[in-house]
């Protein structure tokens, strides 16, 4: 078969792969505590579900409009115009079955051969993906521990050039857990402009966020109007599978992507968009109760590694996210990543599956029960001990 050359460019996210490894070896009776997907154990608050069910008894079992519902845009657009302090319009809102169509659509709409694109490395693997699938030059901003993995300005600034396109930002960042100061996105705004480059914002885990607040990039001058703002409820509301992101863009770039909406898959569930509106309108308790175990389960588990001789854990600011270092155990991090997985039985992703900057970092997800995350670290600590001898 003759497939297209740009298949060849694109990646894949190792946790589905890893998560297909821990299940083969459950099915054989082994017991894995699972730390290596990237979705809050929590139910979706009973209020959600329940706009859920009424909307589809309420018969939204149809297409929809491209672009979203308008209940929704609309709301959508009061939220982040209150959390971001910016003027937002429902025209600007774009909504898709999760975020990620939203990095998807965005790159593809906006980078071709010849640009550059900057992305955090390591870093959410679909960004690296897909720039190279639209045939863009993907360059890699190291993410550094000695920074609590806040992407290096001053770095970047070397990086960015009149034919970077886009700059690609997240915070709270996947896999590390950094989270960006007002400083630093002033500083990145200040590149964006200089260079005249676009910014892709990645807020997805802006509410889930323990030290200090969270800040966005379009809150600079002349920034909304070349920033994407990438947000969703996969995370904040525990909806991973209900399938629902948007993004809000700069006015002519909003037709645009509702284009490719329309091309790829029409729209997004109807039921599932009126979720979207209680989630965003109704009572936050469930929210704030999920953050606060985040909190807690984060504060056990990185006690937990720096315990351990030979890991060490920044504590991360925000998502729900540990990034140990494992170079002290003398392994590569797929190694050590894979020995724990057969070993031991815990599940975790290799630093090198968010890009090379990873090495010698492993990925946890927190999003496990506190009685899992103190087994999971006596499991590490007997692999690690063994390592040593
Ligand atoms: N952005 C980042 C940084 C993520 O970690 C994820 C999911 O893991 C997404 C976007 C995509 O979220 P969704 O499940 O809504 O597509």
């Amino acid at each position: 078969m003759r497939i297209a050359k740009c298949m060849s460019r694109l990646g894949t996210e190792t946790a589905f792969e890893v998560l297909a490894r821990a299940k083969a070896l459950e099915a054989q009776g082994r017991e894995i505590i699972h730390l290596e997907i990237g979705e809050p154990d929590f139910d979706t608050p009973a209020n959600v579900v329940e706009a859920g069910v009424k909307a589809l008894r309420a018969g939204y079992t149809h297409y929809s409009p491209s672009p979203g519902i308008a209940e929704l845009r609309t709301e959508i657009a009061r939220h982040v115009a209150a959390t971001r302090h910016i003027d937002v319009s429902a025209d600007q809102v774009v909504v898709t079955p999760g975020a990620k169509p939203i990095m998807f659509f965005s790159i593809l709409a906006l980078c071709e051969p010849g640009d550059e694109v900057v992305y955090p490395n390591p870093g959410f693997p679909i960004y690296e993906s897909m720039i190279s699938f639209a045939g863009a030059t993907p360059v890699p901003a190291p993410l550094r521990e000695s920074r609590q993995f806040r992407l290096d300005v001053d770095e970047l600034a070397g990086l960015v050039n009149d034919r970077t396109k886009l700059i690609i930002v997240n915070s709270p960042g996947n896999p590390c857990g950094g989270v960006l100061t007002k400083r630093d996105l002033e500083a990145i705004a200040d590149v964006a402009r200089k260079h005249d480059a676009l910014v892709l914002a990645d807020e997805i885990y802006s509410r889930i966020i323990y030290e200090g607040e969270h800040h966005s990039i379009t809150g600079f001058p002349g920034m909304p109007e070349r920033t994407i703002l990438l947000d969703g409820f996969s995370k904040t509301y525990a909806m991973t599978g209900w399938r629902l992101g948007y993004g809000v863009f700069p006015p002519e770039l909003a037709p645009l992507i509702t284009r490719l909406v329309t091309n790829s898959v029409s729209c997004t569930p109807a039921f599932t968009q009126w979720a979207g509106v209680e989630a965003l309108t109704g009572p936050q308790d469930a929210r704030r109760r999920m953050v606060e175990e985040f909190r807690r389960r984060r504060d056990v588990l990185v006690a937990g590694l720096n315990a351990i001789p030979g890991l060490h854990c920044e504590l991360p600011a925000g998502a729900f996210y540990a990034f140990p270092n494992v170079q002290g155990t003398g392994l590569q991090c797929r190694t050590f990543a894979d020995r724990l997985l057969y070993e031991a039985g815990v599940a975790t992703l290799a630093g090198t599956s968010f890009g090379k900057h990873g090495e010698g970092f492993v990925r946890l997800s927190y999003a496990n029960s506190v009685e899992n995350l103190q087994k999971a670290l006596d499991r590490i600590d007997t692999l690690v001990r063994k390592l040593r001898v």
